[in-house]
């Protein structure tokens, strides 16, 4: 399904629109020091709305959901220096974290990445913000960009 992504080789325009159909952005994740932080740029200098806010203990980090069309944007507050988002901001301050593309069978989508060699951070999906099932696969394998799969439930 994201062979666009990975493997870059010519396709029929007839392929890439079938898989372009499956899949749509689902948000753009931020690490930030803190939510409040986050909000003081993104709520009160460019107006975007809370959609949620919930801690994803599993994944280490409290999420913030602010909608932007009909997508949203993810702020991401590490629950501690040791978690993911934590490492991330140690190493290169706040800013863009991954991207995340919603496809409508994770399972498969996984399996046919693992398939064409991709390198994957999570081989099976785990729950994530939202109740959603998400899965990440290795920026080495995706032109230098963290993506998360996310299959809404
Ligand atoms: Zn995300």
């Amino acid at each position: 399904m994201l062979s666009a992504f990975l493997v870059p080789r010519i396709r029929s325009t007839k392929h890439k629109a079938q898989n372009a159909k499956h899949m749509k952005f689902d948000h753009i994740g931020i690490a930030t020091k803190s939510i409040e932080e986050g909000l003081a740029v993104w709520r009160d200098v460019l107006g975007l709305e809370v959609d949620s806010t919930e801690e994803v203990t599993e994944q280490g980090v409290k999420v913030c959901m602010l909608a932007v069309g009909d997508t949203h944007l993810e702020l991401l507050e590490p629950l501690g220096p040791e978690t993911s988002v934590g490492k991330f901001l140690a190493k290169r301050g706040p800013g863009m974290h991954h991207i995340a593309i919603q496809v409508n069978d994770i399972h498969s989508s996984l399996a046919e990445l693992k398939r064409k060699g991709a390198r994957l951070i999570d081989e099976t999906p785990r729950v994530g913000a939202g109740g959603c099932l998400v899965a990440f696969v290795h920026p080495s394998s995706v032109n230098g960009v963290l993506l998360e799969l996310v299959q809404h439930q």
